[in-house]
C-alpha cells in the first residue's frame, strides 16, 4: 500500500483501487488516509466511486502488516467490490487542524525539558504528559514561548536517516520517549528548523506560523511524576 500522506501531508485526495474488504474495513492500493498512531487520530472522509456515490469513512486504523491501512466504514455504509476504482478523500479541514496541533506538540517538547510519557493529538486540542517530579510549570510562560515559536514561522520538514546514523548519533534526537521504529533500514524524523528534531511518522504543516495562536488550557498532575499540559488552537 502506498502511503501518500507520508511524502505529501497536504494531499487531500488520491485515485485508488479497492484491494480487499472484510469486517474491519476497506484496503486500498494507495491512500491519503492517516491511520491512528503516534498519538494522532485517524482520518475521516469518504471513498467516491465512479458513479459519484460515496462510502463514508468513520476512522482509519493500522492493520497487522507493515504500512497496512484499514479504512473503517461508517455504520450502515455498503462495502465496494474488490477491484473498484475510487477516489479517496479525507476531511481536509479536520486533518489540517490535527496537523497544526501535532506540530504544536513538537514545539511544546522544545519548551519543556523533560521526558514525554504520553500524548494525544485531537481535533483542535492536544496534550502531552511529562515526567517532571517536582517541577512547577508556568502556564503563562509556556503559552508565551509557544506563541513566540509559532510567530517566528520556522520551517518544518521530514528528514529520513538510516538506523545506523540514528544509533551512532543519539544526540540527533531530543525526545527519545517516542521509540523510533528501527529495523526497517531508515527512520523518519520531523525537524522544526532550529527548534526540535525527533522521530515522528505523523502529518505536519510546513511552517510553524500555519499553526496560528494557541492557548495552554490547563496543567494537571497525573500521579506523583506526571504533569499533563493541555493545549488548544485559538482559531480552530
Ligand atoms: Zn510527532
Amino acid at each position: 500500500m502506498q502511503l501518500v500522506f507520508r511524502e505529501d501531508a497536504y494531499a487531500k485526495s488520491c485515485p485508488a483501487t479497492v484491494t480487499a474488504v472484510d469486517e474491519r474495513g476497506i484496503r486500498l492500493d494507495r491512500t491519503v488516509f492517516y491511520p491512528l498512531g503516534g498519538g494522532q487520530l485517524g482520518d475521516t472522509g469518504r471513498l467516491r466511486l465512479a458513479d459519484g456515490s460515496t462510502i463514508a469513512i468513520a476512522d482509519t486504523l493500522k492493520g497487522p502488516a507493515i504500512d497496512e491501512v484499514i479504512h473503517v466504514m461508517a455504520p450502515g455504509a455498503a462495502a465496494p467490490p474488490v477491484g473498484a476504482a475510487v477516489t479517496a478523500e479525507i476531511d481536509w479541514e479536520r486533518r489540517h487542524r490535527l496537523m497544526r496541533m501535532h506540530s504544536c506538540l513538537h514545539l511544546l517538547c522544545a519548551v519543556i525539558t523533560g521526558d514525554v510519557t504520553g500524548g494525544q493529538v485531537s481535533d483542535g486540542k492536544g496534550r502531552l504528559d511529562f515526567n517532571l517530579p517536582e517541577a512547577r510549570l508556568d502556564k503563562d510562560h509556556i503559552e508565551a514561548e509557544l506563541n513566540r515559536l509559532i510567530a517566528e514561522d520556522h520551517p518544518v520538514r521530514p528528514r529520513w536517516v538510516s538506523d545506523e546514523e540514528l544509533t551512532a548519533h543519539p544526540e540527533l534526537v531530543r525526545t527519545m520517549s517516542v521509540k523510533p521504529p528501527m529495523g526497517l533500514g531508515r527512520v523518519r524524523l520531523l525537524e522544526i528548523d532550529g527548534v526540535d528534531l525527533q522521530p515522528c511518522g505523523g502529518t505536519h504543516i510546513t511552517r510553524t506560523g500555519e499553526i496560528g495562536p494557541v492557548e495552554v488550557v490547563k496543567i494537571e498532575s497525573k500521579g506523583k511524576q506526571n504533569r499533563r499540559v493541555n493545549l488548544a488552537l485559538r482559531n480552530p
